[in-house]
């Protein structure tokens, strides 16, 4: 979902913005005007999660699947092994487009399981002589969600954050370099935010292409070409209302008390089910399946009637999924546990 106050508000703003005359679609991105947004919403960010001045902000194009290689190209420096952690169908992404770059030490894998847990710390493998440790904190696809973050002893640790990012407060001090795609809880598709600590950046012997050199774009700003300006003023005005809901602490008292009452709901029924060890269980993707599977094209269609939508489980998984972002209202869930307790009763 998108915050409809924000989509109020760029409704409002949509053919002048604060008086100026422009649209923000027709501004300049090296104009004033779209400076200050710029630099605004990079203040708003930093502020809401505490982002220390040693690291990097950066606003890219390219989504979150750009970064599966801009990390590799940019952080190997003289090293040539990485570490990844696999818990589902993004961190396999991520290491796929790795391995095109280097050798890729698995540390750990929930692969044995289906990927229905996080992988107990206590057995990772680190290859210690790899360049990073990279993990995906929430599988989208799965709903399996690390709540710590890992102890890698020193080693940058990367983290795609695409779909839990501003979920939740976090250290960002523990961090070499988070990215997320903007459009699970940022704003619009299109644009995706990396933060990296300034120190790992600029150590690569090898040439990388410009607009997949990190470097290249924190020394521009994030304008190496024209950026994404009007997804970039979009997130701006998402970090803006994050901040009037008081921010990521607010957000991961909510987050958490919309997730638990729908794995409640789910755990006390004989007709739902949640595969993914309760350990690991997301606050953002709930994925459940129904007791026959014959009955989830009538569970989709009389949930359609009842305005609730996008519950259908990934194609590659089947199933149904639950997505509730920061965007998604408290009342948005409680309409869907609802609908499934009389669902439950009508066909169960
Ligand atoms: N990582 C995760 C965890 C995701 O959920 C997604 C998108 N669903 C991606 C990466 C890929 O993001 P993008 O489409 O922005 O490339």
């Amino acid at each position: 979902m998108f915050p409809e106050p924000v989509l109020l508000r760029a409704k409002e703003e949509f053919l002048d913005w604060q008086g100026c005359g422009l649209s923000v679609l027709a501004m300049s991105h090296r104009g004033k005007e779209f400076i200050s947004i710029a630099e605004k919403s990079e203040q708003d960010l930093r502020q809401l999660l505490a982002i220390p001045a040693n690291y990097k902000v950066l606003f890219l194009q390219g989504g979150a699947s750009s970064q599966f290689a801009m990390v590799p190209l940019n952080l190997l420096g003289q090293k040539s092994t990485a570490n990844y952690v696999c818990t589902g169908a993004w961190s396999d992404k991520a290491i796929q487009e790795a391995q095109k770059f280097c050798r890729v030490h698995i540390a750990a894998s929930s692969r044995d399981t289906g990927f229905k847990h996080i992988p107990n710390p206590h057995d990772w493998d680190i290859c210690k002589d790899a360049a990073y440790l990279h993990y995906t904190s929430n599988e989208t696809i799965g709903g399996v969600e690390f709540h710590y973050v890992p102890d890698v002893d020193g080693m940058p640790l990367i983290s795609d954050m695409s779909s839990n990012i501003l979920s939740e407060p976090i250290d960002i001090n523990q961090f070499g370099l988070i990215y997320a795609g903007a459009q699970k809880n940022m704003g619009p598709a299109g644009i995706a935010v990396v933060i990296v600590r300034e120190d790992l950046l600029g150590n690569t012997p090898s040439t990388i292409p410009t607009m997949y050199d990190l470097l290249a774009h924190a020394k521009s700003g994030s304008m190496l070409n024209t950026p994404a300006t009007y997804n970039w003023y979009l997130m701006g005005l998402v970090f803006e209302w994050l901040i009037d809901r008081g921010g990521v602490e607010a957000l991961e008292v909510s987050n958490k008390r919309k997730a638990e009452k729908l794995y409640r709901v789910i755990d006390d029924s004989g007709f739902y089910t949640n595969p993914v060890d309760p350990s690991g269980r997301s606050r953002m993707n709930i994925p459940f399946l129904l007791a026959e599977t014959s009955l989830e094209k009538t569970f989709l269609s009389e949930a359609t009637k009842e305005n609730l939508v996008a519950l259908e489980g990934h194609r590659s998984v089947g199933g149904m999924r639950a997505s509730i972002y920061n965007a998604m209202p408290e009342e948005g869930v409680d309409a869907l546990i609802g609908f499934m307790i009389e669902f439950e009763r009508c066909y169960g």
